[in-house]
Order: C-alpha cells, then structure tokens, then sequence
C-alpha cells in the first residue's frame, strides 16, 4: 500500500504513464499526472482517478523539453502533498528516420524528453528523498536501452543514456532507502506505438500487417504485445519494500526479445 506517499508519473495523459498512474492511485497514493492532451480529457482523467481510489490527483502540464517547468512540477508536488516520494520518469516520443536524415530539432526534441527530463526531475526529487530516507525512481525506458534497431538514433541513444543514469544515480542513493531502476518493455500497445506504424510503413515499404508482424513483433518472441498493466504491475513491485533491494536495475518485460 502506498497510502500517504505522493507519486508523480511524467507523460501520464495516456498509455502507459497513465496506467502506472492509476496503478499508483489504487495502491492509495495521491498522484500528479503530467502530459499533453485534450484538456477536458485530462481533467475528466484526473477527476475520474480521485473518485474512484479516493486519493488526490493534481495534473501538471510541465513541458519535458524545459527544465524550469520540470523542477517546479515537482516542488509544486511537494507543496501540495508534503512530499514526492514517487518519481516515475516516462514522459517519451519516437521518431523513425535513416541516421542521414534525421532531423536535427527531432534529435534534441527526443533527447531532451526522454534522456534529459530524467535528469532534471531527478534532480529535483531526490533532496527530499534523501531527507525522508525514502525513494523510488522508476524511468521507463525500453528493450532499445539494451539493443539497437535502424532508423532509430535518436530514440535508442536516449533510452541507453536512462539506462546509465538509472545505474549512477542507484549508487549515488543507495544508502538513503532510495531505489532506482529502469524498466525495459518490448512492445507495448498504446498511442506511441501506433503512430510510428505509418512512419515505419513508409522507411520500409511495408503494409500495416507486414510492419506488425515483421517488425514489431518480429524481435518478440511471445509473438504477442507486452500490456499496460503488466508495466504497471511491475512498476508497483518496485515501489514495495520487499523490492528495497533492487536497485540500478535494468528489468525487462519484453517477451524474450533481449533474450535473443
Ligand atoms: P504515449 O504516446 O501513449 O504516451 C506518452 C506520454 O508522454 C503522453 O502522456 C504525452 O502527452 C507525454 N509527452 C510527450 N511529450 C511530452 C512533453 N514534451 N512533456 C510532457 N509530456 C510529454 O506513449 P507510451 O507508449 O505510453 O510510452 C511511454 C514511455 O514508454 C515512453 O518513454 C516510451 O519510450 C516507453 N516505451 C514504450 C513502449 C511501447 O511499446 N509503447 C516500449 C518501450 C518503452
């Protein structure tokens, strides 16, 4: 249970920041979603989270690329709720080009808000962390801060760096009751994922079927798609004290596809 504990979950509007969200609120703790999104969907999200688990949601519409808005997201939070206690780093966007024409703005786009805004919230959460003695930062990153695939760069250098930074920051609060970890999905079905189907139909020439089962699934073993709730789930592992142990911890949940 993670009654009287705050949790701020980055890129929580929807798929799987949402569901880690809700996850969170049904383990009784007050929540801060963040994202990008129709506005009367998020506060109908939002409302919907405090009626049903009985804990207070506040959204933040902080902006991943900018730092300021970051930090203040999360002292916001602690005004608010007294502490965050729980920081999920998930907010992320994908962009699918050969290296040769990668855009350079979608590069520093892709960096800052999936590598760049872990640091940041981080750096923010982790001073009233150490204060309380206690601490979990979950990042989500991705089979791809393990392995590599074309057209990716961008994406796949930043989920690597989580990885990295998941390990330094574990050792640098490893003696405060502050765990950190990273989780690595294969492919889960939600928005993010859909929306590079066209991209990788066109780099590919591939029909909709084809880009699903030779691309997307090629690398899963399971031959199925990871779910939501299944990150979900693991995520709250990670936020029991019987997980206290495991620490910069790169843990996948990709049907087998780094086994490989
Ligand atoms: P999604 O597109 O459903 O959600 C992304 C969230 O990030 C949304 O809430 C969006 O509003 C938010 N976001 C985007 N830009 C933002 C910004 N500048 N500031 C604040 N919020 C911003 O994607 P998802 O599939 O749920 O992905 C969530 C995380 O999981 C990402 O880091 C992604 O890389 C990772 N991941 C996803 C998969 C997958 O197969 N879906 C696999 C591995 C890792």
């Amino acid at each position: 249970m993670l009654k009287g504990k705050t949790a701020v979950v980055t890129g929580s509007t929807s798929g799987i920041g949402l569901g880690i969200a809700r996850a969170a609120a049904a383990q009784g703790a007050n929540v801060v979603i963040n994202g990008f999104g129709d506005k009367d969907a998020i506060e109908k999200e939002r409302a919907g989270i405090e009626k049903e688990f009985g804990v207070k949601a506040l959204y933040s519409a902080a902006d991943m690329t900018k730092p300021a808005e970051i930090a203040a997201m999360v002292t916001d939070a602690e005004k608010m709720f007294g502490s965050v206690d729980i920081l999920v780093n998930n907010a992320g966007i994908q962009f699918v080009s050969p290296v040769e024409e990668f855009p350079v703005e979608k590069w520093d786009q892709i960096i800052a808000i999936n590598l760049s805004s872990a640091f940041h919230g981080i750096r923010a959460a982790v001073p009233g962390m150490k204060k309380r003695k206690w601490g979990r930062i979950i990042s989500t990153a991705s089979a791809h801060s393990l392995v590599a695939s074309p057209f990716k760069s961008a994406y796949i250098a930043a989920k690597h760096g989580i990885a990295g930074l998941t390990k330094t920051v574990a050792l640098e609060t490893a003696t405060f009751g502050i765990t950190c970890n990273c989780i690595s999905p294969g492919y889960v079905w939600t928005p993010l994922v859909e929306k590079q189907i066209p991209d990788t139909m066109k780099a590919r020439n591939m029909t909709e079927e084809q880009v699903k089962k030779d691309v997307l699934l090629a690398a899963q073993p399971t031959k199925e798609f990871v779910t939501v709730d299944q990150v979900a789930s693991l995520a709250m592992y990670l936020c029991t004290d019987s997980a206290a142990s495991i620490t910069g911890a790169n843990l996948s949940i990709d049907g087998g596809w780094t086994a490989a």
